[in-house]
């Protein structure tokens, strides 16, 4: 589920628009079942990028295409890397968000 923080933002009507004309563009199919050739409808619209308290009014971050992929149920939970594409930038003195918006030093971080 969203975080507190997140909320505001999975509510907003221009995350609305751009969820909607992605889950289009991939004719509401799951990317990753598309790559082996296999047509079955998308459930989750997924952030590759960790979404951070730091980030999420960022519209270059939380409204990228580049940064979005939609996948099924399965393929979302078995991948379910959430930052991993793409790694979070330090916020100062090798802190960052985790996944819960707590500031934490880089080394603690897994992966
Ligand atoms: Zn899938
Ligand atoms: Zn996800």
């Amino acid at each position: 589920m969203a975080k507190e923080w997140a909320r505001p933002f999975y509510r907003s009507k221009a995350w609305q628009q751009c969820r909607i004309a992605y889950i289009a563009s991939v004719y509401g199919l799951c990317e990753t079942c598309a790559e082996k050739g296999i047509d079955k409808p998308g459930k989750i619209l997924h952030h590759t990028i960790l979404l951070t308290p730091f980030n999420i009014n960022d519209p270059d971050v939380t409204l990228n295409w580049n940064y979005l992929r939609y996948e099924c149920k399965e393929c979302h939970d078995k991948n379910e890397g959430h930052g991993v594409a793409v790694r979070v930038e330090a916020t100062r003195d090798g802190l960052m968000f985790d996944d819960s918006g707590q500031l934490v030093e880089i080394n603690n971080v897994n992966g």
